[in-house]
């Protein structure tokens, strides 16, 4: 086990199948029709997911998810408008920080990291100061695994005629989303999470009309997605270098995608996992952050043990040893770490990594443990 690949229980860069990694092996070049035809294909495919075909443009981007939501924040929103920014974790914050950054006027509303905000308080918000053109929601904040309300929220922000854009890098593809029911002018996911491809390239749901308004907001020449939208439909190639053998993988993790069965069978697969982790780590008497009402089958948050024996590196360097890399947690107030549900795993991997836990755990010399004979 030591000397196999380890799995990534990490939530992106994730693992993924070997057909996935054997897409890349083919140097494509940027003018070749049939890469071309790739892009377009995994366009087509993703808009579909989202039922978004018609109202929406799939418009990819190079680098990060993070690349793709700064270019999202600075091609939509205009430079007089003014995001609100809805708060519970990091992903949340850093959303906050791309608008200083780049000079968009802002306000957050911030919640606990296991609270969910409610469409309630953004209506409220939204009364309260009309100079908001945006609201700004991460779906699944990735930092606990918490999911915030998308559904009632966008109805919220829609009644009152403002703009929405979702941050749902973690949860498309495996959560559903209907963009004939959920209006947005932006949703941004990427490449190396649920759908299981590899990091590298980032795509943005652009509302059509809303897109089209966007010449000359983005203060960034890389990051304009209106620019990089209309060189793709006059010339079907990317504006500049794109990340081919990413855009390579992604199509053959999509065909997989739709060969398990869709998003219900990827949801449904995650589920499977992120139950046999929760149970697994019940069974040690490893405590998980978020009550289950709120906790989305994406990644799980754990309390550490509370024990001084307990220090984190000496933890993952011994689960790693066993074939299995975890995440540190990214809570201020507690000591957690996190476990990832999503990947190219199913519940026996999860069973595993359990095992590998309640080893690495018995090595550190936890005593209850070792008593239990775990
Ligand atoms: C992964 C992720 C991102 C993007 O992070 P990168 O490190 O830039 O890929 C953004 N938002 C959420 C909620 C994420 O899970």
């Amino acid at each position: 086990m030591t000397t196999a690949a380890p799995i990534l229980l990490t939530p992106g860069p994730l693992t993924t199948s070997a057909r996935t990694r054997q897409a890349m092996m083919v140097d494509w070049g940027s003018w070749d029709d049939r890469f071309n035809q790739l892009t377009a294909s995994v366009c087509e495919q993703l808009l579909a997911i989202l039922n978004g075909t018609d109202s929406h443009h799939c418009v990819p981007l190079q680098g990060s998810g993070t690349f793709a939501v700064e270019a999202a924040i600075g091609t939509l929103v205009p430079r007089d408008g003014k995001v609100l920014v809805l708060i519970n974790g990091a992903y949340g914050k850093r959303l906050a920080k791309i608008c200083e950054v780049i000079g968009r006027e802002f306000s957050t509303f911030e919640t606990a990291e296991d609270e969910p905000t409610t469409a309630a308080d953004v209506d409220r918000l939204l009364h309260a100061d009309h100079a908001i053109t945006h609201v700004a929601l991460i779906h699944c904040e990735t930092s606990t695994g918490i999911l915030n309300p998308l559904q009632e929220i966008a109805q919220v922000v829609k009644r009152h005629g403002k703009r929405l854009i979702i941050d749902a890098m973690s949860s498309f593809g495996a959560l559903p989303i209907d963009a004939r029911e959920v209006p947005f002018d932006a949703l941004i996911a990427a490449s190396g999470k649920c759908l299981e491809g590899v990091p590298g390239m980032g795509f943005v749901f652009a509302e059509k009309h809303a897109l089209a308004a966007a010449q000359g907001n983005c203060h960034s020449l890389a990051m304009d997605l209106f620019d990089q939208h209309s060189y793709m439909a006059k010339t079907g190639q990317w504006r500049f270098t794109p990340p081919t053998h990413v855009v390579a993988a992604l199509h053959e993790a999509l065909l997989q995608y739709h060969e398990e069965g869709g998003l219900p069978a990827r949801h449904q697969r995650y589920a499977n996992n992120c139950q046999a982790l929760l149970h697994g780590m019940a069974e040690l008497g490893l405590r998980s952050f978020l009550p289950a009402a709120i906790q989305a089958p994406i990644i799980v948050t754990f309390h550490a043990p509370k024990d001084p024996r307990y220090p984190f590196k000496e933890f993952y360097e011994r689960v790693k040893a066993k074939g299995f890399i975890l995440y540190p947690g990214k809570l201020t107030q507690v000591e957690t770490f996190r476990v990832g549900c999503i990947g190219h795993v199913n519940a026996a991997d999860m069973r595993a990594a359990v095992a590998a836990i309640a080893q690495a755990l018995q090595e550190m010399g936890r005593s209850e443990l070792a008593r239990e004979g775990r």
